[in-house]
């Protein structure tokens, strides 16, 4: 994988938003609540290291991941906080886990017997940490009964104390949504899984960024905050109304790399799609799909020294046209998600356009692209 340093073309993070969103996240819990900070996918295309180092500076107590592999990338940077990975990961890495202090989530009884069997072979000395999933309405992992639940604390219990039971947690269908009474079912099958456990576990935890922010966290004592920390809206623009300030962290930015005035009636980019009305400035700025700017981008604006300039004929993998208001030297700024004068775009302004939401937008903004702490 190659990461362009010689193309001026960069995803900008404001380790100061992270910090202040971590931090307000954290004020509005009590003195005895976790709180995990979510860096799958590398922290959103953040960059997960650097999220987790500033993110434990603003109060983080632990992190969640997607990915075995992730919790190790942590590991590997000298983060010693607990990670939780979120989704099921094959038992056969449980040596892995419980090796690196990493906890997993559990689906199974099954897969419990098998963890089971493969740490004793591996006469694994660290005990495996687990967090129980309980599907209440996500329908997509997670036990779906309490008598299922039961069956599966029972098999931890026997597991002679390599399998320690850490953590027991659900996942919210809607929390981003005005409307809460898919939300409040769920909390309610919730409550039904918690009524047959008898010794809690040292993490329960129900809510991810939207829960916390409009739902308060349910009798839980961690959150999960994943898009909030990186100063996004889960609910994109469904509710407007926060607790406390979101900032957002990333910027995405370029420059033109080519300027050109052409003639009324010049046809631009792959399929000629875009014919000029008049003689026009076009500008290139060497960015393109293959780092993340859809195709369906076409006719969005970037900006220019604050002035709005649509993309003009088809995204190209690595480059995209624009139309300028005027002459613009080579090398002047051009900013795709962040500020420029008085006008500003964000990840809600590209989803919205290509009928995605905020957080596909960051995730999608690939590697290749170099990022750039400020
Ligand atoms: C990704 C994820 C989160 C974080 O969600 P945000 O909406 O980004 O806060 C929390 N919990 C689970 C189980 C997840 O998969």
């Amino acid at each position: 994988m190659v990461v362009s340093m010689m193309r001026n073309s960069q995803v900008i993070i404001n380790q100061q938003a992270i910090f202040d969103n971590v931090a307000n996240s954290r004020q509005q819990l009590d003195s005895k609540s976790d709180l995990f900070v979510v860096v799958k996918a590398n922290g959103y295309g953040h960059g997960a290291v650097q999220v987790a180092n500033v993110a434990k500076k603003a109060g983080a107590t632990g992190f969640c991941v997607a990915l075995i592999d992730e919790a190790m990338e942590l590991r590997e940077a000298g983060i010693l906080e607990p990670i939780l990975v979120l989704g099921i990961s094959d038992p056969q890495w449980a040596p892995v886990a419980a090796e690196n202090n990493i906890s997993l989530t559990i689906s199974s009884p099954e897969w419990v017997k098998q963890a089971q069997s493969i740490l004793s072979v591996a006469r694994c000395d660290s005990k495996l940490k687990i967090h129980v999933a309980l599907d209440t309405g996500m329908g997509r992992i997670g036990f779906q009964t309490p008598e299922e639940l039961q069956s599966a604390l029972k098999v931890i219990n026997e597991s002679a104390g390599q399998i320690e039971f850490e953590g027991i947690f659900t996942h919210f269908a809607t929390a981003d949504e005005p409307d809460d009474a898919y939300f409040k079912q769920q909390y309610d099958k919730f409550n039904a899984f918690m009524d047959v456990v008898e010794s809690r576990p040292k993490y329960v935890h129900v809510a991810n960024s939207a829960t916390s922010l409009w739902h308060k966290i349910c009798g839980g004592n961690m959150i999960r905050l994943g898009i909030a920390a990186y100063g996004l809206n889960p609910s994109q623009r469904a509710i407007t109304e926060l607790p406390y300030n979101l900032e957002p962290a990333l910027s995405l930015e370029s420059s033109l790399i080519h300027v050109k005035e052409v003639k009324a009636g010049t046809h631009i980019g792959y399929g000629a799609t875009y014919e000029a009305k008049q003689d026009e400035w076009i500008g290139t700025v060497p960015i393109g799909y293959a780092d993340g700017i859809a195709r369906k981008l076409q006719g969005f604006s970037v900006l220019v020294n604050g002035h709005r300039c649509e993309i003009v004929g088809r995204v190209c993998m690595d480059q995209i046209m624009i139309r300028l208001d005027r002459q613009y030297n080579y090398g002047t700024k051009v900013v795709i998600i962040g500020k420029s004068g008085d006008e500003q775009n964000t990840a809600e302004d590209l989803a919205e356009y290509i009928g995605t939401i905020n957080y596909e937008v960051i995730c999608g903004l690939q590697p290749r692209l170099k990022r750039v702490y400020v």
